[in-house]
C-alpha cells in the first residue's frame, strides 16, 4: 500500500462521528435509525475501497480529515434516501409491452381498485352467506359472474394460472396417464413447462404426434387403460405455422366422448372478448372453447382478461366439485383482494362496449392510431422545448407488444419518441431512468431510448416529461 493510502486510512471518520454530523443528524427525524446506521457503514466502506483503489489521490492537499467526512456524509445522505423508499415502487412502463410480467401485468380497471380498496378497509363476507348467516364460499362472489359470461356449468378461483392446471391435473389424472402434443409442451417465461408441472401433479405425461402435426388417430392411438385425461394446451405465446396440423378441441372432444374421457384446455390468457372483431389476431375465446365441449378450461386473470393474479378455473360441475375437495386448494386459494377486483373485473365484462374503455388492458391494446400520434407528438415537442439542448428527440414508428404470452402475432403499430442523450450514453440515461421516483422503463434500440405511450397511463405525460427533464439537466455529472 502507497503511503498516500496510508495516511488517508487514518483519517476516515469512525461510524459515531458520522452520526453526529449536522446532515445526517437531520436524516434521523425522518428516516429509521437502523436504516440511517446501514447507509453510514455502506458509505465508510466505499471510502475505503475507493481509497484502495487509488481514487481519492486528489485529497493530496487539504484537511483530510474534514474532506474524507464531506465525502461519507454526502454517501450517507444518498445512501439513506435510496434505502428509506418502499423496494415496491411506482414505473411508467414506456415498453409498449401490454402485459410486462416484470412489471406487474395488467393494470386494474377503476372499479376494481375500488373494491380492492374497500376489501382492505373494513370487514367483508368473504366466507359468510349473509343470507343464510352461515358458512359461505370465498369463490361465491365471482362463480356466478364466471358461469354467465363463459357458459360453463361451474367455476373456481386460485392464486394464478399455474396453480389451476397443477390443482386440475392433480385432481383429475394422479397416478395416471395425460396425453399431449409434442407441439403444445410450452414454456411460459419464468419457467412452468407443461411437462415439469405435469411432473408435480403426480400425473405421467405422454406425448404424441410431432412438433408441427399431431392427428386425432395419434390421440386414440395412445389411449390406455391408464389414460384420464386429453390435454390441449395453447401455444399462448408462440405460433407454429407453415406445415401443420393440430387436432382441435373439438375432435378431442369428440374423442373423449368415445373413449369416456375428459378433455382439458390450458388456454393461458384466456380472453372473454373475440379480438378478431376488434382488428386483432384471433386468439379462441373462453366461451368458444367451453362451447367447444372442453369438460375443464384454465386461464389467467392477468392476461388478455385485465384483472388481477389469478387462475380461473371453469367447467363441468363434477370435475370442478373434484377439485374444489382437493387439498390442495387450500394452498393455493385467492385472498379477499384478489375476490374483489376479479368480480369488478368481470362485471365490466358484463356490457363488452362498457369493457373496452374500463378496462386499461383492452383501451391499450385496441388505442386509435389518432390519439396515440398526438399525444406522442406532443410529448416530443415538449420535450424538445424543455431539453432540447441535452438530447435529441424524433418520433419513430415502432411495434408495441401484447406480452404475458398473449397474442405473439399481433403487431401494434405504435408511434414512439426516441431520445438521444448528448452528454450521456444511453445506458446511462436509462439506468438514470430506473431510479428516479417514479421510475422510467423504456427500450434500448441501437443507441437510443424508445418511449412507446401506447403503455403510458392516461394523465401520465406531463409526470413523464417532469421525470426526463429533470434527469437530463443533471445529465452527465450525475452518471459518472
Ligand atoms: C401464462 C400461462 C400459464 C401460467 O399462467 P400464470 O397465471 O402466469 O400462472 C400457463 N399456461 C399457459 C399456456 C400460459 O400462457
Amino acid at each position: 500500500m502507497s503511503d498516500v493510502n496510508k495516511t488517508l486510512f487514518r483519517y476516515i471518520p469512525s461510524v459515531d462521528e458520522v452520526l453526529n454530523q449536522p446532515k445526517v443528524v437531520s436524516l434521523l427525524s425522518s428516516i429509521p435509525r437502523s436504516l440511517v446506521l446501514e447507509a453510514v457503514r455502506e458509505a465508510i466502506a466505499h471510502i475505503r475501497d475507493e481509497i484502495t483503489a487509488g481514487n481519492l489521490k486528489e485529497l493530496r492537499d487539504g484537511n483530510f480529515r474534514d474532506l474524507l467526512t464531506g465525502q461519507v456524509v454526502d454517501r450517507t445522505v444518498q445512501n439513506a434516501q435510496k434505502v428509506n423508499r418502499p423496494n415496491l415502487r411506482r414505473v411508467l412502463n414506456l415498453t409498449g409491452v401490454v402485459l410486462h410480467t416484470n412489471l406487474g401485468r395488467a393494470v386494474l380497471a377503476e372499479s376494481a381498485i375500488q373494491a380492492i380498496n374497500n376489501a382492505a378497509s373494513g370487514y367483508t363476507n368473504l366466507e359468510l352467506d349473509l343470507n343464510t348467516g352461515k358458512r359461505g364460499s370465498r369463490y361465491a362472489p365471482v362463480e356466478n359472474l364466471l358461469t354467465c359470461l363463459t357458459g360453463a356449468e361451474a367455476a373456481m378461483v386460485v392464486n394464478n394460472n399455474a396453480a389451476a392446471v397443477l390443482l386440475a391435473l392433480g385432481t383429475l389424472a394422479n397416478g395416471k396417464e395425460v396425453i399431449v402434443s409434442r407441439g403444445q409442451l410450452v414454456e411460459i417465461g419464468g419457467s412452468f413447462r407443461i411437462p415439469e408441472v405435469m411432473a408435480q401433479s403426480g400425473a405421467r405425461l405422454v406425448e404424441v404426434g410431432t412438433t408441427n402435426k399431431t392427428y386425432p388417430t395419434d390421440y386414440r392411438n395412445a389411449i390406455t387403460s391408464e389414460t384420464a385425461l386429453l390435454l390441449h394446451v395453447h401455444t399462448s405465446n408462440y405460433r407454429i405455422v407453415g406445415f401443420t396440423r393440430e387436432t382441435s378441441i373439438a375432435e378431442l372432444v369428440a374423442l373423449g366422448a368415445e373413449f369416456g374421457l375428459p378433455v382439458m384446455s390450458d388456454l393461458g390468457s384466456g380472453s372473454l372478448v373475440d379480438f378478431k372483431t376488434l382488428g386483432l389476431p384471433g386468439e379462441p375465446t373462453v366461451q368458444q372453447v367451453v362451447k367447444a365441449g372442453s369438460d375443464v378450461v384454465t386461464f389467467s386473470g392477468d392476461k388478455l382478461l385485465g384483472g388481477p393474479q389469478a387462475g380461473i378455473i371453469v367447467g363441468k360441475r363434477k370435475y370442478i366439485d373434484r377439485m374444489k375437495k382437493n387439498p390442495l386448494t387450500r394452498a393455493v386459494r385467492i385472498d379477499k383482494f384478489t375476490v374483489a377486483a376479479l368480480e369488478a373485473t368481470l362485471r365490466e365484462y358484463l356490457e363488452p362496449e362498457n369493457a373496452l374503455g374500463k378496462i386499461p388492458t383492452l383501451s391499450m391494446l385496441t388505442a386509435g392510431r389518432e390519439k396515440l400520434n398526438q399525444r406522442t407528438i406532443d410529448l416530443c415537442e415538449k420535450l424538445r422545448r424543455r431539453a432540447g439542448d441535452k438530447a435529441r428527440f424524433n418520433t419513430v414508428e415502432t411495434l408495441s407488444a401484447t406480452g404475458g404470452g398473449a397474442l405473439p402475432t399481433a403487431e401494434l403499430p405504435s408511434l414512439a419518441v426516441e431520445v438521444l442523450p448528448l452528454d450521456l450514453s444511453v445506458t446511462e440515461l436509462a439506468g438514470m431512468l430506473r431510479e428516479e421516483e417514479p421510475a422510467v422503463i423504456g427500450r434500448l434500440q441501437d443507441d437510443r431510448l424508445i418511449l412507446d405511450l401506447r403503455t403510458l397511463l392516461p394523465g401520465e405525460d406531463d409526470l413523464l416529461a417532469d421525470v426526463i427533464t429533470r434527469v437530463l439537466e443533471r445529465g452527465g455529472v450525475a452518471a459518472h
